[in-house]
């Protein structure tokens, strides 16, 4: 479930990307607990970008969050599906979300997504 950033995919560059032109462009938000907390792991979802949460929040916000290829309702309860993809960057963590019909194990990245790569 989690690739080394090199090896990172388009998904995740295309995130970081907006997520790097909304902070220059100071459209970017946090989530409370990172504005006001210590220093914590920053966590990117791919379908926002522009708002950062902390690992708290990413966990609770996975009931409402939607799936990155068709925008409906991913319908993720938990990492044990595996359906969300998750990159580790130097500063934040990205992940994205796929609702069960658009994820498909994609043969070139070698079962990608449940943890056997
Ligand atoms: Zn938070
Ligand atoms: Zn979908």
């Amino acid at each position: 479930m989690t690739v080394p950033l090199r090896k990172a995919a388009k998904w995740q560059q295309e995130t970081r990307a907006r997520m790097l032109a909304s902070q220059a462009d100071k459209s970017c938000t946090w989530c409370v607990h990172l504005l006001h907390g210590g220093p914590r792991p920053v966590v990117v979802h791919a379908e926002h970008p522009t708002h950062l949460v902390c690992r708290v929040c990413s966990i609770a916000a996975r009931a409402q969050r939607t799936c990155l290829d068709c925008g409906g309702p991913a319908g993720s309860e938990s990492p044990a599906d595996g359906r969300e993809d998750v990159c580790m960057g130097p500063v934040a963590i990205y992940t994205r979300l796929r609702c069960a019909a658009c994820h498909r194990p994609d043969p070139l990245a070698g079962a990608f997504g449940n943890g056997a790569s």
